[in-house]
């Protein structure tokens, strides 16, 4: 049964012009009512991350056609406001999230099968990104297909869904190469203590694995007290670097999140026998290092080594974020929670793009939930 759409006709939004720096403005869109098949959703949240940043520097991010501007924003959390025709599941109030990227025109293999993540053509749109608007407004419709479910209990904390749904995806991928071996992976090492860091000892840690995360915040820092409280080891590579820290210890799972290049080859080398390590951090810098490459190609044949990347992710790995952040409520209360560091009203969106080193996750409190 379609709901009349209670809303205005225009909404506030962010709106930036790509390819041109510093363009962030506060702007209006339409709030259009949901057509069929779609959902009226009202924006609650909407978390930051280095891609905004890289849209507001205009180095990234493309308008949808026939548009001169992009709103931004991928990580959201909605409530459901109105239900168009012939959508079965959701009801007014409940909570969801919008996948961000959608399949390609072309319908490729992968996009026809739902694995958009691995579409082949890279013609793909992608909520707040690439040729379609994203969440940094009031209010939006999308079709219900492309929203995710959420329970009640994750009001606080649903924002993080996206960016654990990356990390689900990188984990689920690893494992798959390590059930080659018929043995679970034990020990794994992250790289990088951000929101991808720490939301992947969490992952690791619940599918029992013992997990170090490295960074370069001191040790009595927010981001090291949350990493120990998820029941990870901190280690700050500045005072006790990796090659001294970790010298007895090879890792079965390395999971590289800091977006610092010349670290991965570090970390890959303390990478065990039929080890795997997977890289989620885009890097845009053009770091060169001295590398003995025989060595690492010697040492990644003769141990049976993996090094994959993985980007984006399905809806099966929305889905598994919001399982574990569900059980996190009950097996770690309160601590995703703390990866939200600061909160900023949608006028004020550029103060959250300031980046702070002991910050970790920097949320647009888009409505009053
Ligand atoms: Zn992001
Ligand atoms: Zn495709």
């Amino acid at each position: 049964m379609a709901v009349e759409n209670p809303r205005d006709a225009m909404c506030q939004a962010i709106q930036v012009t790509p390819g041109k720096a510093h363009s962030a403005r506060l702007g209006l869109e339409p709030t259009l009512a949901p057509k069929r098949g779609e959902l009226g959703l009202k924006v609650l949240l909407c978390g930051i991350c280095g891609t905004d940043a890289e849209i507001e520097r205009g180095l990234y991010g493309e308008a949808p056609p026939g548009e001169d501007h992009l709103v931004p924003g991928h990580e959201s959390l909605c409530e459901v406001e109105a239900v168009g025709e012939a959508v079965t599941g959701f009801r007014p109030g409940d909570l969801v999230v919008p996948i961000v990227r959608r399949p390609c025109p072309e319908g490729c293999e992968p996009c026809k099968r739902g694995r958009w993540d691995m579409c082949l053509t890279g013609h793909y749109a992608e909520r707040g990104i690439a040729r379609l608007h994203g969440m940094l407004r009031e209010h939006l419709t999308d079709d219900a297909e492309h929203c995710v479910h959420l329970p009640p209990e994750l009001r606080q904390v649903g924002v993080l869904v996206e960016p654990l749904s990356i990390v689900e995806k990188a984990i689920e991928e690893t494992m798959v190469v390590q059930s080659r071996i018929g043995i679970p992976p034990r020990r794994a090492l992250v790289t990088g203590a951000g929101p991808i860091g720490i939301l992947a000892a969490m992952v690791l840690r619940s599918r029992g694995l013992a997990v170090d995360v490295l960074d370069q915040r001191p040790v009595d820092s927010p981001k090291a007290e949350i990493v120990r409280a998820s029941g990870s080891r901190y280690i700050d590579d500045r005072t006790q670097p990796l090659e001294e820290s970790a010298k007895d210890v090879l890792y079965d799972l390395v999971l590289e999140a800091s977006g610092y290049a010349p670290l991965v080859f570090r970390a890959l080398r303390r990478l065990g026998r039929n080890g795997a390590m997977v890289l989620t951090g885009v890097t845009a810098g053009h770091h060169t290092i001295e590398l003995d490459v025989d060595a690492l190609n010697q040492e990644m044949v003769l141990e049976n080594q993996v090094l994959l990347g993985s980007v984006n992710a399905a809806r099966q790995h929305y889905e598994a974020a919001v399982r574990d952040l569900a059980a996190w409520q009950l097996s770690l209360p309160g601590l995703a929670e703390r990866l939200i560091t600061s909160r900023h009203p949608l006028a004020q969106f550029e103060a959250a793009l300031t980046k702070d080193p002991d910050g970790i996750k920097s949320v647009v409190e888009v409505a009053a939930s």
